[in-house]
């Protein structure tokens, strides 16, 4: 049976977030972004990390540097941080590949993940660093997003001071198919030499690890 693709794909999401039974309309409903896992003990909590880009897909290129190397690395540090300190960390890529918005978020729906962390690189002439939930989010994705963007900037700031741009909303795939808090990271401008400088620095690079890390206990404590 060939099928609408969209009936499809729809119905391969909503199956892969144990939702087969319900009709994707009253799935999705279901699937509140902010609404978190309340059963999820921190000691037992699972953490997605999702490298923007890969494989075909390089994302922003600029001074030598390509947004799906720099995102591997960052989330490969902040996996290891997570892992040492006790956490269940899931990738959606370990390598340089290409996946899919819509797997993305399948894949941490069905692995039962308590917080979703995706990573990519900024372009387009600005300097800094900025952060994104969805459009509409309950509170314990507000919880996320506040902590998650000072962690960060923190950690960014212990190595060399940077551009708060601000915590934005966008309707980001991967923030709305979703359905446990979820946060964007949007880290310096590969475009822009001194961000560049920055990236192209593995000691920055710890650094924004780490401030990936940081807060994530803080707010598994609240969950
Ligand atoms: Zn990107």
């Amino acid at each position: 049976m060939s099928g609408n693709p969209i009936s499809r794909r729809r119905a391969m999401v909503a199956g892969l977030a144990g939702l087969a039974a319900i009709p994707f309309a009253a799935g999705l409903a279901s699937a509140n972004p902010g609404s978190a896992r309340q059963d999820i003990s921190p000691n037992a909590a699972k953490i997605y990390l999702d490298p923007g880009h890969g494989g075909s897909d390089s994302g922003a290129v600029g001074n030598g540097l390509q947004e799906k190397n720099l995102t591997l690395d960052i989330a490969l540090r902040t996996r290891d941080l997570l892992t040492s300190a006790g956490h269940t960390v899931r990738m959606s890529r370990e390598t340089d590949i290409f996946r899919e918005l819509a797997w993305r978020a399948s894949d941490a729906n069905s692995w039962g993940a308590a917080l979703f962390i995706s990573i990519h690189i900024n372009a387009g002439g600005g300097t800094g660093f900025e952060s994104y939930r969805y459009t509409s989010v309950g509170q314990p994705t507000l919880d996320f997003h506040n902590r998650l963007h000072a962690g960060i900037l923190s950690g960014m700031n212990s190595h060399t001071p940077v551009t708060n741009r601000g915590m934005k909303s966008a309707n980001f795939a991967v923030l709305r198919l979703t359905n446990m808090p979820a946060v964007l990271t949007e880290n310096l401008f590969i475009d822009r030499a001194s961000d560049a400088a920055l990236l192209a620095n593995s000691s920055f690079l710890q650094a924004t690890a780490q401030g990936h890390a940081s807060r994530v206990e803080s707010m598994l404590a609240t969950m």
